[in-house]
């Protein structure tokens, strides 16, 4: 038979190692990788640049519709481009990571961004990662993956990433961003992180990436992939 193009939905705390087993997944099956926090990071972004405030919930939502949000990998890597310009690194500081919770709280910037997710995932063979895929966006997704980590593993990761992108941050500092986020990821009432009834666990704590990797690809061909 035929390989379907299927939807894998990763979904799970800040820096559970979603987006790294995300890419890698896609890569291997020669799936689109969909990293959404990314597009919420790029809404906020766009909102500190026009000093706009984030507070305001319907010019918020008016922004995420008149956005243009590009996601697209390049020599293996994903760039992020707002309103065509690369802004990549930009989506990763500290000021964006502090002013993001209210922007994700809002319901109606998530019901527009949602709608673009969807939209890219409708021909199925797609990777999506982030808070709400499989109970939100792609409720019918093939494979549905809840990732878990410790705060220390997460942190840890976190640093090594945000090195990769040049910025030098405080591990502390990073462990109180993680936890504050992950309080109001879990405490919103639009789009909360929620592990979806029929979701595998992958606790990532003790896996190495490529252990990450290969069992989500095993259980996605088991799933017509
Ligand atoms: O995944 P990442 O840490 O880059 O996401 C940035 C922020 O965007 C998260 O803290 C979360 O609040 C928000 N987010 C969301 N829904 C998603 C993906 C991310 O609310 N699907």
């Amino acid at each position: 038979m035929a390989p379907k193009k299927i939807i894998i939905a990763i979904d799970g705390p800040a820096g559970a190692g979603k987006s790294t087993t995300a890419k890698r997944v896609a890569d291997i099956l020669d799936y689109l990788f969909l990293d959404t926090g990314a597009m919420y990071r790029a809404v906020t972004l766009a909102a500190y640049r026009r000093n706009l405030s984030i507070e305001d919930a319907e010019a918020m939502a008016l922004l995420a519709g008149e956005s243009v949000i590009d996601l697209r990998m390049q020599d293996g890597e994903q760039r992020v481009f707002l309103n065509h310009l690369d802004v990549t690194k930009e989506i990763r500081t500290p000021e964006v990571t502090q002013r993001i919770a209210p922007v994700a709280a809002n319901a109606q910037v998530r019901k527009v961004l949602v709608r673009k997710q969807q939209q890219m995932g409708k021909d199925g063979g797609i990777v999506a990662e982030g808070r709400d895929i499989g109970t939100v966006v792609f409720p019918h997704a093939e494979l549905k993956i809840f990732m878990l980590a410790s705060l220390e593993a997460r942190a840890d990761r976190r640093v090594k990433d945000l090195m990769q992108v040049g910025i030098q941050a405080d591990i502390e500092q990073v462990m109180e961003d993680i936890r504050r986020r992950d309080e109001s990821d879990a405490g919103r009432k639009h789009g909360a992180l929620l592990q979806a009834p029929d979701a595998i666990l992958i606790d990532t704590s003790l896996l190495t990436l490529e252990e990450q990797v290969q069992r989500i690809v095993a259980l996605a061909y088991e799933r017509g992939a």
